[in-house]
């Protein structure tokens, strides 16, 4: 039996996290192997680790967000040749549910995802997520397309808010999703963008991203700076890129007259907030949830990282070597300048 060692979730608690020697899947008709090289840890995996996951069953493996090399081929797959260097959309909605009808991929009820996934040297992609693999360019770094997935998620939140040619666009967060976000604003037409964080790190990166402004909200107002770019009116569109009740009431203050309010952030459960909610039938705002992606977007993105328009160097901030993931991942990613941490496969145990 062919081995290979893998990171498996047996449950919250940093001991329940593992490198094993397990089996290396086969693949089987239709199916593709790829080794995988690059592959993210991110917030959900730091939370799964320490308390546990809602829609996650022990034992498992973790890694959605992975980019690799074509290792084996099973039977009828003729279009990808070994040693291919690829990334693959981890999801597939089923295109025939009630969302799926109704063209709401990102809300399908019954999608085909990649279980297991990426933190292991081999991952086997099933039949149907065969269509969604992607080969990559030379010049592109595994971590930077592994970072597809994320990408798409903030594309359909930028669909979503309907940026324009000059608009005024609030960006609350400074983390990895906060300047994606403020990447593709720019390149949607706004001319102003206010991008409001706690990390001084991150908001000098958003300065050389392209942020007409950046606010220190531990030091100044973000509302009075708002005002005062905007003479009194508020911004077009706010995206909320934190994930705080706090954060979610501010948006609400920021726009303008029939702004356009777009809440990315997720929050643990049983979360509540308090906004004003005459701020939303006197001045029209629209307030609109943004949650996952559609295949199309998962193209979109990957074309975007490609071709270069979007800087991930800034973001992808971290690495941890695959020996020592289970003992150090979680304590990387809590670092207050870690934006994006990517895992390096080929540092093996
Ligand atoms: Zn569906």
């Amino acid at each position: 039996m062919a081995t290979m060692y893998a990171a498996v979730w047996h449950g919250p608690g940093q001991e329940n996290f593992r490198l094993e020697l397990i089996e290396r899947p086969e693949p089987g008709p239709g199916e593709v192997l790829l080794q995988v090289r690059r592959c993210f840890f991110c917030a959900m995996h730091a939370r799964a680790v320490l308390v546990g996951h809602a829609k996650h069953y022990p034992p498992t493996i973790f890694g959605r967000m992975l980019a690799g090399d074509v290792a084996s081929v099973g039977a009828n797959v003729t279009n990808l040749k070994l040693g291919t260097r690829v990334t693959v959309n981890p999801e597939r909605p089923c295109g025939t549910c009630f969302y799926c009808l109704r063209q709401e991929f990102g809300h399908c009820l019954n999608p085909i995802q990649l279980r297991p996934g990426g933190m292991a040297e081999f991952v086997c992609i099933p039949e149907p997520l065969v269509n969604g693999i992607y080969e990559l360019p030379s010049s592109i770094p595994y971590e930077f397309a592994a970072y597809t997935e994320t990408l798409a998620c903030v594309l359909q939140g930028i669909d979503l808010s309907g940026i324009t040619l000059s608009d005024c666009v609030v960006i609350m967060g400074d983390g990895g999703v906060g300047l994606t976000f403020l990447q593709l604003v720019r390149l949607r037409g706004a001319t102003k963008v206010i991008l409001a964080g706690k990390h001084e790190g991150a908001l000098q990166a958003a300065l050389r991203l392209g942020a007409s402004r950046v606010v220190n909200v531990t030091q100044d107002s973000l509302l009075e700076v708002v005002r005062e770019e905007t003479q009194g009116y508020g911004a077009d569109v706010a995206i909320e890129a934190v994930g705080s009740s706090h954060t979610y009431e501010q948006m609400l203050t920021l726009l303008r007259c029939g702004g356009t309010g777009i809440g990315f952030g997720g929050m643990p459960l049983g979360t509540t907030f308090q906004g004003d909610p005459n701020l939303i039938h006197y001045r029209s705002l629209k307030i609109l949830g943004s949650y996952r992606y559609s295949p199309d977007h998962f193209r979109q993105a990957l074309d975007l990282i490609c071709t270069k328009q979007i800087d991930l160097g800034p973001i992808v901030t971290h690495q941890v070597p695959f020996s020592s993931l289970t003992t150090q991942a979680v304590e990387i990613h809590s670092q207050p300048d870690c934006r994006a941490l990517v895992i390096d496969m080929d540092k093996k145990p």
